[in-house]
């Protein structure tokens, strides 16, 4: 199995140019390790896996990445949730997809999060309802699938296994196994014990995918909406079971710095970044 995080920012490409005085990479002079690209404001995972996937784990930027036929290739979409930063460019995939003649187009997501869809994005103001809407020959040209909550579904030859966690709006972590070797999503969330009686129960376990979101002198405000600072992320990877790796993604564009030297300073190299677009290879 391999995943990535892909990329939301696209270096050389600033609308106005390079800004004057900001460091390339924005990392601290503390020795932290230094992603390629300083901001990833959008989320969306790829995983591959054994005769599994490619599917694709929320869409910040899945629209945006790639030529469509390149999209075309993502066999399965699962959405944690439906703020705007995982479904960003969900519009433009599902175009990309109805340009390949692939309607109607599935989308996965939680009841609720399919409730905010339908209420917020696919109702008219924002974006049509491509629900209602049809091909010449009567293929919708999307549908938006509840997964059921706690019992897995098979989803681009994964099983997938949806569970909620600590965050605002409805919003589930995803268990996702191809029958040799599994990844946790945990999502957007605070501190979650739901998350680690998943992890405890799936032997092929080999990463968890977590947030670090805000740095901790917004520990108020990272409580209060459902997110990790690295104090609080430090106290759950107590319960990383052995040999499970910490793969980090979601660290807030404005605070990327600072965050990368709290946790040098908390948790050492217990983590890993995502490096945008890069394959992170989990075995067999
Ligand atoms: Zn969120
Ligand atoms: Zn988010």
């Amino acid at each position: 199995m391999r995943l990535r995080l892909l990329p939301s920012s696209f270096p050389g490409s600033s609308p106005a140019g390079p800004a004057a005085g900001v460091p390339a990479a924005g990392v601290p002079e503390s020795g932290a390790p230094a992603p390629r690209f300083a901001a990833q404001p959008l989320t969306s995972f790829v995983v591959e896996g054994a005769g599994a996937g490619p599917l694709a784990v929320d869409a910040g930027s899945l629209g945006l990445v790639g030529e469509p036929a390149d999209m075309g290739r993502i066999a399965g979409l699962v959405l944690t949730h439906a703020h705007i930063d995982h479904v960003a460019s969900l519009p433009m995939w599902v175009e990309a997809l109805l340009s390949l003649d692939r309607a109607p187009v599935r989308v996965h997501a939680s009841a609720g999060a399919i409730e905010a869809l339908r209420a917020h994005l696919f109702s008219g103001p924002l974006f049509p309802d491509f629900e209602s809407l049809r091909e010449l020959d009567g293929r919708p040209l999307m549908e938006l699938v509840p997964f059921p909550e706690g019992a897995p579904f098979e989803l681009a030859g994964f099983q997938v296994t949806a569970f909620p966690v600590v965050h605002p709006v409805p919003t589930h972590g995803l268990l996702v196994d191809d029958g040799e070797v599994a990844v946790l999503f945990g999502a957007d969330s605070g501190p979650c014990d739901a998350l680690w009686q998943v992890a405890a129960r799936a032997p092929r376990l080999r990463a968890v995918v977590l947030e670090a979101s805000f740095p901790e002198r917004m520990q108020a405000i990272a409580d209060g909406s459902g997110h990790l600072t690295p104090a609080t992320l430090a106290a759950e990877l107590e319960q990383v079971p052995e040999g499970v790796r910490v793969l980090l993604a979601h660290l807030k564009p404005a605070y990327r710095g600072e965050i990368i030297a709290e946790l040098s300073r908390r948790v050492g190299d217990a983590v890993e970044f995502l490096e945008p677009g890069a394959w992170v290879d989990l075995g067999q």
